[in-house]
This record gives C-alpha cells, structure tokens and sequence, in this order.
C-alpha cells in the first residue's frame, strides 16, 4: 500500500507497540492518540506576560511555569504550529530535528 508518510502520521511503530493513549487537543477538544498529536511545551512566566516584560527589563527573576500543548493535526496546521510539508520533504525529517539529533 502506498504511503503519504514515513511514519503514517504517527510516532508508533510498526505492530510492536499496539494501541496508544489519548490526549485532548488543547484548542478544540478532539481526543486524539497521543503519538499523532502535535506536543508542544512551553515556559510562561506566573504574572502576567506585559508585567513580566517589565520586570525582566529591571533584571528581576520571573518565575516560569511548563506548559505542555497538545493540538490535532487540523489544529496544528490552522495555527502554524506544523506546516504542510511537499512531497518529498515529507519522507525525510525536518532540518531542526535532524540539526538536534547531530549535533555533537
Ligand atoms: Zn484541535
């Protein structure tokens, strides 16, 4: 069977692994199987981002928290977060994770 991708959109394997968990997209809801999901962590500041701002200015230490987002592929691609790739970009990994996996 043809294959649109490598990975058939997900990080899972071929048949070792089985079934994965869900997740919920944080900006729609969908439940979707965690491997397929798009993660993305981030690092707020606790106050207000404009009060951070000004703090950090001042060479305050603003506390951060980790927040880890989860989006569908339909959410993904509508905000930015992933990008539709050409077909032959598609097989390969992208340049940053090839970048971060060789970088010694
Ligand atoms: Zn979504």
């Amino acid at each position: 069977m043809p294959l649109k991708r490598k990975n058939r959109g997900r990080s899972k394997g071929r048949g070792k692994k089985g079934r994965s968990g869900f997740v919920f997209c944080s900006n729609c809801g969908r439940r979707i199987p965690e491997d397929k999901a798009i993660k993305r962590v981030m690092w707020v500041p606790t106050v207000p981002a404009a009060v951070a701002r000004e703090l950090e200015k001042q060479g305050a230490f603003v506390p951060k928290k980790r927040v880890v987002k989860y989006y569908c592929v339909s959410c993904a691609v509508h905000f930015g977060v992933a990008k539709i790739r050409a077909r032959d970009e598609r097989k390969e990994l992208p340049e940053e994770m090839l970048s971060k996996r060789y970088r010694f």
